[in-house]
């Protein structure tokens, strides 16, 4: 309660001080009115009881909505009774529930975070039961079946409407309809035990001192490892435990008897879960009317097909082989030499142990030095000079009505030329006790053309963990976490530049293989000295940049490694595509027999292992591994028109596109056509292969049709 009124009483000083120079959202509402947007700071819920309120709220009106649309006059129904009211309903829902989820993951009091965990929870069921509403679906289906002329984004919803209708199976007659719904209800449960057993395994082993020798001290003498004179206990499930002791024990058999520990883990309790959960997975495609899991899995994204994505991994794996077989002569050449075994080989216990003695001697980079470069304030002023510059945009900071954190920041964007206010965002930037602790954007509220013929202006979070200050310290950032910066920011810019008409296509509701694809683009600009110069100096002497070197020796570091680390994702990809691949009806699986050999292609085989009941992927991104550098490959083809730009990075005409071709879309029409036009060609995987360290063209990269080449894209990659 004290901390409260503290909190409070530092608020409103703040806003006294601020009062004449910070702007409000009154300054841009002329503006607004001009261009017929709507700009509302959301209105946050104080209590407990007004959070579940808001979402049971929505719920109900959600529900008497979908009522009015089952209830009425089939011979009547119209694209605005049906799809577009559908549409109207989403929004609302999602902007309650997406507070929700912001209060869930930022709010100080541990009671607010607890009731919004449970409205989200409701909220979630609540969904999944929307799609099987059977009043709804028929008045969809009775408008579809007028053959409406539609055209553009408007066909694009009623199309999509329909694919989830049928992909939830309400096109089948009802006993196989209802065959769908039990088997995806009893497939939800196996993957949640799937998981639980993953996060519940627990798998400690327990060496001398002699055994670890190389280990870090820092580790060994970390709370729990030593529990004895000459003993201490790593757990192999403790992925920092894993790869510390692969990237530092100098003796094989410890990394070998880690690494057999490690691949078979939950093997007794997930393999046959696994077994049972394809079957099921098979089952339902089957009866949905497709060959296979991976068909239904790429239906909604831009590979469509698990065969194109197979024949994009499958080209990238014969594009990158000769760099990796390089790569592994090189680290081979050092084992031979530590061994004095002229036989040695490398394997999959000494690729870790190995690259580290590599960056040790030839790529020593002091990764930390470079935080004095980078700091906050001066690196989030300098990325907004340059993406409103490239994106002729203008952001002004202004007064959050509410904070949920006392430095919380709201910002407004508008068109630079125009002064057309665009969106708004929140930044909450550094970590504190309950708060969500990753790096994300989180929608708040969604682009949207309202039935007033307004347009609804989007508000989005970015909620971060940089290095807080400390007493005599401002904070500063590591080179990644510049990265990561202008990585989220992008996601931000995604959304806010929505010109999308219906929430369901707005900014970053593109495909799932595509939404990573212009925030990994981003990325490449935190690694070209040009753009760094503009803001990263030595915060104690900022007339000090960033030495030359320090960048060039980190890219030779990053490119000396990339083709073992890229080899082991489409590994990885390899076996989730494979095992979601055609299968016979009824045959039993066998993950381990399916999956094994695959594993063996990279390093050399190994016996007795099942990783795919460790490989958490496989519920939740199933048939989507490939997604991670099918983003990738996108991201560095759209890099080209950037850098091949009269000025590259701070180019405005490609910024400019950039905004027109692929921000303001989002969903509202085939990714391809977007990419496209963006890039003024069709689509190639070589600028990727380059980015890759791969400049002679493999044959099976040279730029197929774009159909056959397709691009990636979710979350952070695995940490197996
Ligand atoms: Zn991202």
């Amino acid at each position: 309660m004290k901390r409260f009124l503290l909190v409070s009483l530092s608020s409103a000083f703040a806003l006294t001080l601020q009062a004449e120079s910070v702007k409000s959202l009154s300054d841009f509402q002329a503006a607004a009115e001009k261009a017929k947007a709507v700009l509302v700071i959301p209105e946050w819920p104080k209590t407990p009881i007004e959070v579940q309120g808001e979402v049971n709220t929505a719920i109900a009106k959600a529900n008497a909505a979908l009522d009015l649309i089952g209830k009425q006059d089939l011979a009547k129904a119209s694209f605005q009774s049906t799809v577009v009211a559908l549409d109207n309903i989403q929004n609302e829902a999602q902007i309650a529930v997406a507070k929700a989820v912001v209060i869930q993951q930022t709010n100080q009091d541990p009671a607010m975070r607890e009731a919004a965990e449970k409205s989200v929870k409701v909220f979630q069921d609540w969904a999944v039961g929307v799609d099987y509403r059977e009043d709804v679906y028929k008045a969809v289906k009775a408008f579809a079946d007028t053959k409406p002329k539609l055209e553009g984004e408007d066909a694009l919803l009623l199309e999509h409407a329909l694919r989830d209708y049928r992909r939830a199976g309400l096109a089948l007659p009802p006993d196989k309809r209802a065959e769908v719904e039990k088997l995806r209800k009893e497939l939800a449960q196996l993957e949640t035990d799937f998981q639980a057993n993953i996060v519940a395994v627990k798998a400690p082993v327990v060496f001398t001192k002699a055994e670890l020798e190389g280990v870090p001290e820092t580790i060994l003498e970390s709370p729990g490892v030593k529990t004895g004179d000459d003993s201490y206990t790593l757990l192999a499930n403790v992925t920092f435990h894993y790869n510390t002791v692969q990237e530092t024990a100098k003796k094989e058999e410890t990394r070998k008897h880690l690494y057999q520990v490690r691949f078979n883990l939950a093997r007794e309790k997930n393999v046959p879960l696994l077994n049972n959960i394809l079957t099921h997975r098979n089952q339902i495609a089957l009866k949905l009317g497709y060959k296979s899991w991976d068909d239904f899995q790429t239906e909604i994204k831009m590979a469509k097909s698990g065969a194109a994505a197979r024949t994009f991994i499958n080209d990238l794996v014969a594009g990158l082989q000769p760099k990796f077989d390089a790569e592994v002569a090189e680290l081979r050449k050092l084992k031979v030499a530590q061994t004095k075994d002229s036989n040695a080989q490398i394997n999959k216990w000494d690729w870790r142990y190995f690259q580290n003695e590599l960056k040790k001697d030839q790529y020593t980079v002091d990764t930390d030095a470079l935080r004095v470069y980078f700091p906050f304030q001066r690196t989030l002023d300098g990325m907004f000079n340059i993406y409103q510059n490239i994106f002729g945009l203008k952001f002004t900071k202004i007064l959050a009505p509410q904070k949920w954190v006392d430095d919380l920041q709201l910002y407004v964007v508008a068109d630079a030329s125009s002064g057309e206010p665009l969106g708004m965002f929140y930044l909450d930037m550094f970590p504190r006790d309950g708060k969500f602790n990753h790096f994300a954007q989180f929608g708040i509220v969604p682009g949207k053309l309202l039935t007033d013929g307004k347009y609804q202006r989007p508000t989005v979070a970015l909620v971060c963990n940089f290095p807080p200050p400390t007493k005599d310290k401002p904070s500063l950032l590591s080179h990644s976490d510049v990265e990561t910066l202008f990585h989220e920011f992008g996601h931000a810019l995604h959304s806010i530049l929505t010109r999308a008409k219906y929430v369901r296509f707005a900014g970053t509701n593109v495909p799932a293989d595509f939404v990573e694809a212009p925030s990994q683009m981003l990325q490449n600009w935190v690694w070209e000295k040009k753009v760094l110069d503009t803001f990263a100096a030595d915060y104690r002497d900022p007339s000090k940049k960033i030495p030359a070197e320090m960048i060039t020796k980190m890219k030779e570091a990053k490119l000396a490694t990339v083709g073992v680390y890229y080899r082991r994702q489409f590994t990885f990809a390899d076996v989730d595509l494979t095992l979601h691949d055609v299968h016979p009806e009824g045959e039993p699986y066998d993950s381990v027999a399916l999956s094994n050999p695959i594993f063996a292609k990279d390093f050399f085989p190994v016996d007795n292992t099942a990783f795919v009941a460790f490989f958490g992927h496989l519920a939740g991104y199933d048939a989507g591994y490939y997604g991670y550098a099918w983003a990738d490959a996108i991201a560095a083809d759209m890099a080209t028109v950037f850098e091949k730009s009269p000025n590259g990075y701070f180019d405005k005409s490609a910024g400019m596109k950039l905004r027109q071709e692929i921000y303001a879309p989002g969903g509202s029409r085939e990714v391809d056509i977007s990419i496209r036009n963006f890039l003024g060609r069709d689509r190639s995987i070589q600028p990727y292969l380059k980015t890759l360290g791969i400049e002679t063209p493999a044959k099976a990269g040279s730029a197929p049709p774009a159909e056959s080449n397709p691009g990636a894209a979710p979350p952070q990659p695995p940490k197996p």
